[in-house]
């Protein structure tokens, strides 16, 4: 093929997965993969530079930018990195950098390169003033408001610092918190998050920074930027950072050689593993500001830092069999049985294989030998088959028809990746996955109970659904295996106490489709009962703040099913909560701001803990002893007699409980 042929083809190419990356956050190759792309094109580029093109996806550092966030100019344009992927090529980077500064003694500062999000944070006084994204490197957008939920980034530092500068790290979303989150999707039925990075940036362009807030993320920082700064090199602006309250992470290393950066490098490539968030490299920056000074940048890239990515560990193995598994909400996912092999630390049984058309985009067989990658994910994926070892016989992959569980002929709706058992109430993991949820910590919080018992109790047909439960005696559990008179006691008992958990939780505990705890929360809120919720039309229910179609349509469906009306008419017999219980203040205000409450005595209505949160939530402070700028004592029973004397001296009004929901009820 004529060279120009290939440019332009590696161009659409690298252009149209930036596109599904940066717009659609929906990558469809390995970076690995787009970063060699990406190489193979700008090495062509250099080779022939007639067929330079201003337009060519090797000139830009990002993608579009994003419509909604205000666009702010970045006063320091924010670069991209070279990257490297082999020794020889850092050695030829050394090379470069030497010729421009002579036979000097190099200093390096190596880091970790983490995996998330650029951010630009502009600090005016010691204050958080801005903090804006990438965007293209010359402009980004203004995401102030949620960077601020991010709880590691300082609003105020301390230390002797210039009085404006910008501090550059990268927003990312550790493992543990990443894993939470997509366990929580996975409970409601939703599909889980593909990576971490991904996700934090996704993260960054929520509207809502409440919903950023409740987010994991983290905020990692390597880079000051600015005029004045007390320091003259990269190492010892990490340490000043670090000082002044940023997250800088320890392990960056100051090396004098390229030797001791390859050992850096050779460390981390396998101790990276075990680092609480993802990273893909490591950054190699010529230590002292002179020196970057006079080695400048490229169009695009600083001269002075480079970044070395590690491979991504991939190893082969062979595909022993496909199993499927049934979830909660009846979802199909088909799991790859792997010959056991050691990958990045671990030995690797199993493999998603995520839906049916991943399947046949791949063309994965039973008896193949496959690739398999771990990225970000909790289990490892399978990236491609070795067709050379293909066995001869083997035969295309045909997807189930019908549910390994029960024999129901599978669906799949319009646009759905994967394919489902319509069966949801004689399907048997389908069920125990229900109860399971119902009695888990975030719904109903059953103590004495576990997964694995609801399986037992199901298997000896005690219970078939979450209401049954409730009718469980001492007698029908203590012969089951296992089990004794006190974990059966046990079991009755907790199975009883959740009798008192609030509706909102309820809500969420009955497994409805597409409901997780936030909108059950709104739900709850909105329409206070049960009975009101389920005479709620698809109308009403779309005009509930934050509730679309899908959820919508989900809850009716919910309701029009008899079996589950009979069973929350059941629950309600059996006395769980199916109303709120008005609170004594469901919304925060700032009512109460600026004013000091000191609480005293026995209160009927509520406990001193619930008293302090609502003068807390109102805006109001709560002081520990009565003085003059006490505002005002709210006094229960037994107010102490020391207490009362000094309130009276200094002249503070006492209110009553009655008094104080008066105060924060009023308009
Ligand atoms: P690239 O996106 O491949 O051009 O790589 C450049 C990006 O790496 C920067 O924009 C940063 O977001 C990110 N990065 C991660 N860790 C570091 C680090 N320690 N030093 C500099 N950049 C880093
Ligand atoms: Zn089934």
């Amino acid at each position: 093929m004529d060279i120009q042929n290939t440019i332009q083809k590696l161009r659409e190419e690298l252009n149209q997965h930036n596109h599904n990356y940066y717009v659609l956050d929906t990558p469809t190759i390995s970076d690995f993969e787009f970063d060699l792309k990406l190489k193979q094109l700008q090495d062509l580029e250099n080779k022939y530079p007639e067929y330079f093109d201003e337009n060519s996806p090797s000139q830009r550092v990002g993608g579009a930018i994003t419509k909604n966030f205000q666009t702010v100019a970045h006063e320091h344009r924010m670069y991209s990195l070279d990257n490297s992927y082999s020794k020889e090529e850092l050695m030829d980077w050394e090379k470069r950098v030497q010729k421009v500064l002579g036979d000097v003694p190099l200093e390096y500062t190596c880091e970790l390169k983490y995996d998330g999000a650029s951010i630009s944070i502009t600090y005016e006084n010691g204050k958080l003033k801005r903090a804006v994204t990438r965007g293209d490197g010359f402009q980004g957008d203004d995401v102030t408001n949620n960077i601020k939920t991010i709880k590691s980034i300082p609003l105020k530092i301390k230390g002797n610092f210039p009085a404006t500068f910008d501090v550059r790290g990268e927003i990312i979303l550790p493992f543990a918190g990443f894993e939470k989150m997509n366990q929580e999707l996975i409970e409601i039925g939703e599909t889980p998050y593909s990576n971490p990075r991904n996700t934090a940036s996704g993260s960054l362009k929520l509207q809502d920074s409440a919903e950023v807030a409740k987010r994991p993320l983290d905020c990692l920082l390597y880079f000051l930027i600015g005029n004045n700064l007390p320091f003259k090199s990269q190492f010892e602006g990490l340490e000043t950072a670090r000082n002044w309250g940023f997250k800088v992470p320890k392990e960056a290393k100051l090396a004098n050689s390229l030797t001791e950066v390859f050992d850096f490098i050779d460390y981390w490539d396998v101790h990276r593993h075990n680092l609480p968030y993802e990273t893909d490299g490591v950054v190699v920056k010529v230590n002292s500001f002179q020196h970057q000074d006079e080695l400048g940048f490229t169009a695009k890239s600083p001269r002075w830092a480079i970044a070395y990515k590690f491979k991504s560990e991939q190893v082969s193995t062979k595909l022993n069999s496909i199993s499927y598994q049934v979830g909660r909400t009846g979802s199909i996912t088909p799991v790859a049985n792997l010959e056991p092999v050691q990958l990045a630390g671990t030995i690797v049984k199993r493999a998603s294989l995520h839906n049916a058309d991943q399947i046949e985009k791949l063309d994965i067989r039973v008896g193949d030998t496959v690739f398999v990658e771990k990225g970000g994910e909790i289990i490892p994926k399978i990236i491609a088959v070795d067709f050379i070892k293909r066995p001869e016989n083997s035969e295309a992959t045909k997807y189930i028809t019908h549910c390994p569980e029960c024999n129901t002929e599978l669906v799949r709706s319009e646009g759905e990746a994967n394919h489902y058992c319509p069966n949801f109430y004689g399907c048997p993991p389908q069920i125990i996955g229900r109860i399971q949820h119902y009695i888990s910590r975030k719904a109903m919080d059953i103590e004495g109970l576990g997964g694995e018992t609801v399986a037992l109790l199901f298997n000896n047909g005690l219970v078939h659904n979450y209401a049954d439960l409730y009718e469980l005696t001492v007698e029908q559990i203590r012969p089951l295996e296992r089990m004794a008179q006190k974990s059966a006691e046990n079991l009755v008992n907790g199975v009883a106490n959740s009798k008192s958990i609030p509706f909102e939780r309820v809500l969420f505990a009955l497994g409805i489709r597409f409901v997780g705890e936030t909108v059950a929360k709104k739900l709850a809120k909105h329409y206070k009962s049960i009975d009101a919720l389920r005479k709620a039309t698809l109308m009403d229910l779309i005009l509930v703040d934050e509730i679309g179609d899908r959820i919508a349509q989900s809850v009716l469906d919910f309701f029009e099913n008899e079996e589950n009306r009979i069973i929350i008419d059941r629950l309600k017999s059996f006395g769980v909560q199916f109303e709120i219980v008005e609170k004594i203040n469901p919304n925060a205000t700032d009512k109460l701001s600026g004013k000091i409450f000191v609480v005293s005595g026995v209160f009927e209505k509520f406990s001193r803990d619930d008293l302090k949160k609502a003068i807390e939530d109102n805006g109001g402070k709560v002081g520990s002893s009565i003085s003059a700028k006490t505002d005002y004592v709210v006094a229960g029973d037994n107010m102490g007699p020391a207490k009362l004397d000094k309130a009276t001296k200094l002249n503070i009004p006492i209110i009553s409980e009655d008094d104080f929901m008066k105060l924060i009820n009023e308009s």
